[in-house]
């Protein structure tokens, strides 16, 4: 008889594990999932994977995740990936996508899958959306064929770092608007195999996050350099800066390029991304991006603005020059980033 493979199934909290305490709020609740998981009979059979389950010390609502979490969930999962088939992150939708993002930079080495998933509705509720999400991620978690971390919901695989939460109603939750899904789920599951990673040569391991300061910033009309000297202060050392279209700022505010200008000389790491949910930046596109580049910005290309903080923040923890974490931000290290297009053509 053949064994059924075994999975990690890591639990940091989250809508899917909580419970609905006395003022009718969800929070999570120690413990309660292993219930839960104890009454869901299915979860003992084949195909299903055998479950090695743990639990974070403290769990989260994700909205209170912070470097620190996406670390501990690094070293959780380099310490004992080697021993199971892949591993499914139950964790909150709210900041999955930046926690997604985290593990696919800090996971040097990684050869199996790492299935981020949770619901919008608890288990506990009859509506839940939560069943279907965990029972299709553990068996995506021991197909061989994943070798990355990615993010499931609702019938959808996605490149952890290329999703983006982008309903806090429906349960397609996430998209992944500049990369087709990994794979879909229906009666069969559809792979893409031609977009899915190669393994990482070993041996695994999670490197090293330092408490850096780094910003993330969304333009807006009437924003002052005023404004960004002081969000640019001493300690910070990057900034993901969410620009118009394919990487635009206003132009006619010199004060406001001066602002950025004097951060990157002074050896803050600015990066450029759009705030479009498609599409890349090209800041040699139009007059109002270029003073971006005369300011030193460098291109996020079409990462999402969650991938670019992660990747800026686990870049910055290395002991780099601001140059080199500039270029290194313009390579894909994970997936997160597509070539450049194609200079534009004259027409
Ligand atoms: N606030 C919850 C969280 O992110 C939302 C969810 O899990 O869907 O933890």
């Amino acid at each position: 008889m053949d064994e059924r493979p075994r999975v990690l199934l890591l639990h940091t909290g989250g809508t899917l594990g909580m419970r609905r305490g006395a003022d009718g709020s969800y929070a999570p609740a120690p413990g309660a999932l292993a219930a839960e998981l104890a009454a869901l009979p299915e979860l003992g059979r084949a195909p299903l994977p055998e479950i090695d389950l743990i639990e974070l010390d403290e769990l989260l609502d994700s909205s209170d995740m912070r470097p620190e979490n996406w670390q501990c969930m690094a070293d959780a999962l380099a310490e004992r990936l080697p021993h199971v088939a892949g591993a499914v992150v139950l964790h909150g939708t709210d900041t999955m996508a930046y926690s997604a993002s985290a593990l696919s930079f800090l996971l040097e080495g990684l050869d199996r899958p790492v299935v981020l998933t949770g619901s919008q509705i608890p288990l506990v509720e009859v509506r839940s959306d939560g069943r279907e999400n965990l029972i299709t991620s553990l068996l995506l978690a021991c197909d061989p064929r994943l070798r990355e971390v990615a993010v499931y919901m609702n019938g959808r695989l996605l490149r952890g770092n290329r999703s983006t939460k982008v309903s806090s109603f429906g349960f397609d939750a996430f998209d992944s608007p500049n990369l087709p899904p990994l794979a879909e789920v229906g009666v069969d599951v559809a792979w893409r195999e031609e977009l899915l990673r190669p393994a990482q040569p070993g041996p695994l391991r999670a490197s090293r996050l330092r408490p850096v300061p780094v910003v993330a910033l969304r333009l807006f009309p009437g924003i002052t350099g005023a404004t960004l000297r002081h969000v640019l202060r001493e300690p910070v050392r990057g900034l993901v800066l969410e620009t118009y279209g394919s990487g635009n700022a206003p132009s006619r505010d010199a004060d406001l390029l001066s602002a950025l200008a004097e951060a990157s000389a002074r050896g803050v790491v600015i990066v450029n991304v759009t705030q479009c949910l498609r599409g890349t930046v090209r800041m040699d596109a139009y007059a109002a991006g270029r003073g971006l580049l005369d300011a030193g910005v460098v291109s996020g290309g079409d990462m999402t603005a969650e991938a670019a903080l992660a990747k800026l923040s686990v870049l910055l923890s290395l002991d780099l020059a601001p140059a080199a974490i500039a270029a290194r931000m313009g390579e894909d290290l994970a997936g997160e980033l597509s070539p450049e297009p194609a200079a534009l053509a004259n027409v």
